[in-house]
C-alpha cells in the first residue's frame, strides 16, 4: 500500500530500527517506547489489521510467531514479555498494517482494559 506508514518502513523509504528481518517478517523499535525493550513485529505484506487475517495469508502471521521468540531472546527478554495487537477503533489502532507489539524489560502491568 502506497500510503501505509509500515509499507515505507519495509521498504526503507522511512528510516526505522531494524532488530530482525526475514522473508516474511520485519520487526523494529518502536518511536514511542512504552516499556524498555518495545519491538514491532509486522508482515512484509500488508494486511490492515487482526480483522484482515485469513486462510489466504494466515502464512505470515505464523511466521511472526515464529521470529517473536528469536527476538524476545536477543533483547534478552529471559524473564518473560507481552504481545499485543491493536485491532480497530474500539481498540485504538493508529497504524493500518498488522503490527504486533513485543513489550518487556519490566514487570508489566496486570489489567490490558
Ligand atoms: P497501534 O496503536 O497498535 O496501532 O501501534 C502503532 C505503534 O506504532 C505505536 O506504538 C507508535 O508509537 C508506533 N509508531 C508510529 N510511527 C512509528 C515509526 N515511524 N517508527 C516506529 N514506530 C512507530
Ligand atoms: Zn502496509
Amino acid at each position: 500500500m502506497s500510503d501505509c506508514l509500515f509499507c515505507k518502513i519495509i521498504a526503507g523509504e522511512i528510516p526505522s530500527a531494524k532488530v530482525y528481518e526475514d522473508e516474511a517478517v520485519y520487526a523494529f523499535r518502536d518511536i514511542a517506547p512504552m516499556a524498555p525493550v518495545h519491538v514491532l513485529v509486522v508482515p512484509k505484506v500488508h494486511i490492515a489489521s487482526a480483522d484482515g487475517v485469513n486462510a489466504e495469508n494466515s502464512a505470515c502471521v505464523a511466521r511472526i510467531f515464529e521470529a517473536i521468540p528469536k527476538i524476545a531472546a536477543a533483547e534478552g527478554l529471559t524473564n518473560g514479555y507481552r504481545v499485543i495487537t491493536n485491532c480497530g477503533e474500539d481498540a485504538c489502532q493508529t497504524v493500518k498494517h498488522l503490527h504486533f507489539h513485543i513489550l518487556g524489560g519490566k514487570p508489566l502491568p496486570e489489567t490490558m482494559a
